[in-house]
């Protein structure tokens, strides 16, 4: 796969590892904090060969005489923002405690493996996973849980740079936060933002994820670092405000008149909505998820259980099983 081999500036101190890849799982931005000779990072990336090519590309913009990476915030725990955290051995690990609590939540290093490669290929979820999550190497990969974890806000110093992480969960998932560099006008926003595909968000509901890109606006930020694809301007995160309340008000009318999940979300798809984004099967996720709330269900989503229909959805469309 094609990884960035440098980091991207985005303010003072503040660089971008960003891996792109549109149209597929699993490529989240990293950002690294450099000052003096402390050094963090927001978020790592989904396995051991990916880490490794962020830690070559962000040698030459590490201070000298820096002692590495001490610090990783991981602005929620989802494989693709923290299997990289083993790579920093003794580093301390910032989640919020809610994201700590529901790491059970989260499918294993092993689960992903097995999924990528001993489930049927010939069917929907074998074929999704391998589609978009057989680049990775999971093997080898230990699940490393943070070791300071917080409620609310608590404010984070690398050097001179002043940071704070709010916590704005649940949203995409049950812990979120955001970081916020006033100094620089950056927000870090992980996964409560994608750019490019569609958003898929486990914990919901949409409300809660409009509520969080609302916080992140009221912070005035000039760059807003989305979980996965390009880095977003203030009305970015507008536009992205407007497409979860169209969405919310679509899901919302299908529920009303009493049409089920699924065919409420392939009502939704055949519509094209928003059909420029790439991963339009998320669709069936998010609505999926909506449901869950507008029927009472306060159950733990089953990530694997949700990503099948997704799964299911993308077969008939554009996988082998498609008919279009
Ligand atoms: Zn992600």
């Amino acid at each position: 796969m094609n990884l960035p081999d440098g980091l991207t500036p985005v303010a003072d101190g503040l660089h971008l590892w960003s891996p792109g890849h549109a149209g597929t799982w699993g490529f989240a931005n990293c950002l690294l904090v450099t000052s003096g000779e402390q050094a963090a990072l927001v978020d790592t990336p989904y396995d051991r060969p990916m880490t490794e090519a962020l830690i070559a590309a962000a040698r030459p913009v590490l201070p000298a005489g820096a002692v590495a990476v001490r610090t990783i915030v991981n602005t929620h725990v989802n494989g693709d923002h923290t299997f990289g955290n083993g790579c920093f051995p003794g580093a301390e690990i910032i989640a919020t405690k809610a994201s700590a609590e529901h790491l059970c939540r989260e499918p294993s290093p092993q689960q992903m493996h097995f999924l990528t490669h001993q489930t049927p290929a010939d069917q929907p979820l074998g074929w999704y996973a391998r589609e978009h999550f057989g680049r990775y190497t999971y093997e080898g990969v230990e699940s490393v849980p943070p070791t300071t974890t917080f409620s609310g806000r608590h404010a984070l110093r690398v050097g001179d740079i002043e940071a704070e992480l709010i916590e704005v969960g649940p949203a995409h998932s049950a812990g979120d936060l955001i970081v916020h560099f006033p100094q620089q006008g950056v927000v870090c926003a992980g996964d409560v933002l994608f750019a490019d595909d569609h958003p898929v968000h486990w914990n919901g509901p949409l409300a809660r994820i409009a509520a969080a890109a609302e916080t992140i606006l009221a912070l005035d930020p000039e760059v807003v670092v989305p979980g996965h694809g390009p880095v977003m301007g203030p009305q970015d995160v507008r536009d992205y405000v407007t497409y979860l309340r169209e969405l919310e008000a679509l899901v919302h009318a299908h529920h009303a008149a009493g049409a089920p999940a699924g065919e409420a979300a392939a009502d939704i798809l055949a519509s094209g909505f928003y059909d420029h984004l790439g991963l339009p099967e998320r669709i069936v996720i998010l609505t999926a998820v909506e449901y869950r709330h507008l029927d009472g269900d306060d159950s733990d989503p089953d990530l694997v259980q949700l990503a099948a229909q997704a799964a299911d959805w993308a077969y008939r469309h554009h996988g082998p099983g498609s008919s279009d």
